[in-house]
């Protein structure tokens, strides 16, 4: 374990992926303890840079759930073996968890259908896990990532005109089988908040994106994909994007992210509550601006329909027609609002994938 500062203890479940890691750097970079969770080790930073202590664990095993949540580990000795020598009455629990670990990717992943049990049964399992025993330590504060995936499919058909409003939620009716374990998810911590006292915050993320993320694989979202797409395209070539290109989403840049969360778990302000940017772009819109940032020449070609599937085996896996963050209880309640424009956020993100494509290259 290294050298240990003063400030908060803090767990991070997940932080070796996107947004747990940049908010694992954040808080550690801050001067607390920060301990990351995660199947598996961050793909761009060094464990000495952004937290105290890295455990590798698969947390839909309840016992790597539970010792976990013990701030004293035993040095040297596997996480399921190191606890349950004294009961957590007697030791110290963490000030904050923030529980980003799920089972998740882009539209490729989420939309095709091929994934649908994993997503559901991996996610699940370790928001039951984490829920119970984060209960029983005593942990101070929880923060849950849910998604903007767990909206209604009727008030997103139009385009122009999606409803993500909070109160939207009800009557349920998600997209996809990820949106439905998140909804069950936020569920469950609230239940835990009203049985157990669990102190939850909730919220729900739009279209998070930025550098130090996939961006290559299959799982990386929509921002990263035309980055990628766009830097392994020579001037005067073609990029494809998926289905008619006016389906309309928006996206927020990473730092905002970290900045509004750490905002909501300061604030009295339980949620549900979105997390995100109302800047809403149509899909060829953000492929454009990636064509604009590279200062190539490059044509859209959209793939959809019949020509998807006869191409790829499986239907075009666009998600609903149209999604935009809705900030106004955010705003109320924390007092705090998202300002950078999408396009300076998709300048860095560019500049970090156009580095990573000609590293492939070498
Ligand atoms: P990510 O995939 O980069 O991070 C998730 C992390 O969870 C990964 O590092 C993964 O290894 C880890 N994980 C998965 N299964 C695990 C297991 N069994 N045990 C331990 N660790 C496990 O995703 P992200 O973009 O950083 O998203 C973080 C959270 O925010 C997720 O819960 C996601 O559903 C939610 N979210 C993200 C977005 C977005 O745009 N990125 C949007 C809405 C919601």
């Amino acid at each position: 374990m290294k050298s240990q500062k003063n400030g908060k203890k803090i767990l991070i479940l997940g932080g070796g992926g996107f947004i747990g890691g940049h908010l694992a750097k954040r808080l550690f970079n801050e001067g607390n303890f920060v301990r990351v969770v995660d199947i598996k080790e961050h793909e761009y930073f060094n464990e000495n840079e952004f937290c105290n202590q890295f455990v590798k664990g698969d947390l839909r095993d309840p016992k790597i759930v539970e010792s976990s949540l013990r701030y004293e580990l035993i040095e040297g000795v596997p996480m399921e073996y190191s606890l349950l020598k004294h009961p957590y009455s007697e030791i110290e629990s963490f000030d904050e968890v923030y529980q980003l670990a799920a089972d998740m990717g882009g539209a490729g992943y989420i939309f095709t259908g091929e994934n649908d049990a994993n997503v559901m049964h991996n996610s699940a399992l370790i928001n039951l896990n984490v829920s119970y025993y984060s209960s029983k330590s005593g942990v101070k504060k929880l923060f849950y990532s849910s998604s903007a995936c767990m909206y209604p499919e009727h008030n997103q058909l139009d385009p122009n005109n999606p409803n993500c409003e909070e109160s939207s939620a009800y009557p349920a009716n998600p997209d996809s089988e990820y949106g439905w374990e998140k909804l069950f998810s936020e569920r469950l911590y609230f239940a835990f908040m009203r049985n157990y006292n669990l102190n939850v915050r909730v919220a729900r993320f739009h279209n998070i994106f930025g550098p130090y993320g996939t961006w290559v694989g299959g799982k990386e979202k929509a921002p990263a994909a035309m980055c990628r797409k766009v830097s392994e395209t020579p001037n005067g070539g073609d990029i494809e994007v998926w289905g008619d290109g006016h389906q309309t989403r928006s996206f927020l840049y990473i730092d905002e992210c970290v900045e509004a969360v750490i905002k909501l778990m300061e604030s009295d302000f339980i949620g549900p509550v979105n997390i995100g940017s109302e800047e809403m772009v149509s899909i060829n819109e953000l492929a454009q601006m990636a064509i604009d940032i590279s200062g190539k020449n490059i044509n859209i070609n959209n793939v959809g329909g019949k020509d998807f599937l006869d191409k790829y085996g499986f239907n075009c896996p666009v998600g609903v027609r149209g999604r935009n963050s809705d900030n106004k209880l955010y705003e109320s309640k924390v007092g705090w609002s998202v300002s950078e424009p999408l396009v300076e956020g998709m300048k860095k993100t560019y500049e970090w994938i156009n580095k990573k494509v000609s590293e492939n290259n070498d």
